[in-house]
């Protein structure tokens, strides 16, 4: 990127107006100011970059394929054809039996599309180890650090859109570890009573001497809500009709009713700490919302990573870490911030610099898609493998009637993103089983077959014209079984 496009980038992700002048930079940063940002790991998002080039391009060839295969439908050698494309471009075959009766009513391009979207995610999560090795080891905030900062576990929820599938690796640089949980929900409205089962589980653990070397930290709970900068009035939560305040206040109050939770059940002072987190899904700059005295997250006292990146730029390392902690003094007013807390908020603040350079560098600075573009709808339980911007929209859920609100909000999203062009919705119903217990993917299964049948039911509209695709698999959260499909066959035709 040139000089002064990366300049108006770097305007653009902090908020500013473009200056009258462009062919000026020092109108934007001062002559002597150099134009990278001392804390910005270059090193670490050449490697995230690759990482994202890697996984975007086992869904990009999709539809091009697809067209080519419609073209192509009518030759007498077709299936031959398509698969030796499909091979090529893919990785991976296609049915045959829907290749191979193309011939009498048409080829079912619906059918191809939802097993192709299904089959590339499942190239990442079998590439899953070797794409994401190169990134994890810099991560700068590991098992190791949160332990330093006095946390056992984080359990992060987060909106379940799209725009923030890519937040641990690239938002918070925080390494996806067994100490750290991610369930979303529409509007980062978590359930409160599993969130209390998931701390009764972990710390059951710790005073039984699980966690080795956690004996005396604590559980932390971060919500993570979400707005647009660019357009704040649409592209904002849809679960809070993209309105700012109610998406903040909203998170703000389910970490209270979370620690009220806690507090009343377990006694007072056994509520765990909780952070509240504010991301702007155009430039992936963050805001971190300040615990004060009472522990509670205050809505209105927070320090924005936009700012910082503008105050900071061109300031030596050691002196752009000063501002961060001057900067996150000033907003806590110095009220009771516990020390590994705000070893944590500082180091938070500091890593997403690098994001938003991120997005300066591969992006201009704001996201061409600042809107919803995902591939398909995850729906039960998320697997790590797959960290990337609007990649699916995942619904954490038990069951279908409880995850409603959530799968509404997903499939409003799809009806505009793929149901108005005649493309069916994808839902992958995953859930998790623990192979140490008897029985346990047999229920898996008989669970993700309730869910499967509980979202045919409620949008059997869309089932019924063809144009909801649900694949069912199980993965072993103890063995190495990862995403297998269950009941292919009956799910490749889509009925
Ligand atoms: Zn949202």
């Amino acid at each position: 990127m040139n000089t002064l496009k990366r300049l108006a980038a770097m305007r653009s992700v902090a908020g500013l107006r473009q200056p009258q002048d462009l062919d000026n930079p020092a109108c934007v940063v001062g002559a002597d100011q150099r134009c990278e940002h001392a804390l910005v790991d270059q090193a670490l998002n050449e490697r995230l970059y690759a990482y994202e080039q890697r996984v975007r391009g086992r869904f990009a060839p999709i539809v091009g394929l697809l067209k080519t295969l419609s073209a192509l439908q009518h030759e007498l050698d077709f299936a031959a054809r398509a698969q030796q494309l499909a091979h090529a471009q893919l990785g991976y075959a296609l049915p045959d039996r829907l290749l191979n009766d193309a011939w009498i009513g048409g080829l079912d391009l619906r059918a191809l599309h939802a097993h192709c979207i299904f089959c590339s995610f499942k190239a990442c999560i079998e590439g899953a180890a070797t794409d994401q090795a190169p990134w994890l080891e810099r991560m700068v905030i590991d098992a190791a650090f949160l332990r330093s900062c006095g946390y056992h576990t984080v359990d992060l929820s987060p909106c379940a859109d799209g725009r923030l599938q890519g937040l641990l690796p690239f938002v918070l640089r925080m390494a996806p570890n067994d100490a750290v949980t991610v369930k979303a929900y529409a509007g980062a409205l978590f359930d409160v009573e599993a969130d209390v089962a998931d701390w009764t589980r972990r710390e059951l653990e710790r005073l039984s001497g699980g966690l080795v070397g956690a004996e005396s930290c604590n559980y932390l709970k971060i919500a993570v809500y979400h707005y647009s900068s660019s357009n704040p009035c649409h592209q904002g939560c849809a679960a809070h009709g993209s309105q700012d305040h109610l998406a903040t206040t909203a998170a703000t109050a389910k970490l209270d009713e979370l620690r009220a939770a806690v507090d009343n059940s377990f006694g007072r002072g056994a509520a765990p700490e909780t952070l509240l987190i504010g991301m702007d899904t155009d430039t992936d700059a963050i805001r971190v919302h300040l615990p004060d005295e009472q522990s509670a997250n205050c809505p209105l006292r927070y320090v924005e990573s936009a700012t910082l990146f503008r105050d900071t730029l061109g300031l030596s390392a050691p002196a752009a870490r000063e501002a961060i902690t001057r900067a996150v003094s000033s907003a806590a007013r110095d009220g009771g911030l516990r020390p590994g807390m705000r070893q944590l908020v500082e180091r938070l603040l500091e890593a997403n610099l690098s994001q938003i350079e991120y997005v300066i560098q591969h992006h201009e600075g704001r996201y061409a898609d600042i809107g919803h573009n995902e591939r398909f709808i995850c729906a039960g339980e998320a697997m790590s493998e797959l960290q990337l911007r609007n990649k699916f929209y995942f619904a954490h859920l038990d069951t279908v009637e409880e995850g409603a609100p959530d799968l509404d909000v997903g499939i409003k999203i799809f009806t505009g993103l793929n149901v108005s062009r005649g493309l069916p919705v994808p839902v992958l119903v995953h859930f998790h089983y623990a192979s140490r217990v008897p029985g346990a993917r047999e229920r898996a299964i008989s669970r993700c077959r309730r869910v499967r049948a509980a979202i045919e039911s409620r949008y059997a509209s869309l089932h019924a014209q063809g144009l909801l695709h649900c694949q069912m698999a199980v993965s072993d959260q103890d063995g190495s079984e990862r995403c297998t499909w269950i009941d292919v066959a009956t799910v490749a035709s889509g009925h």
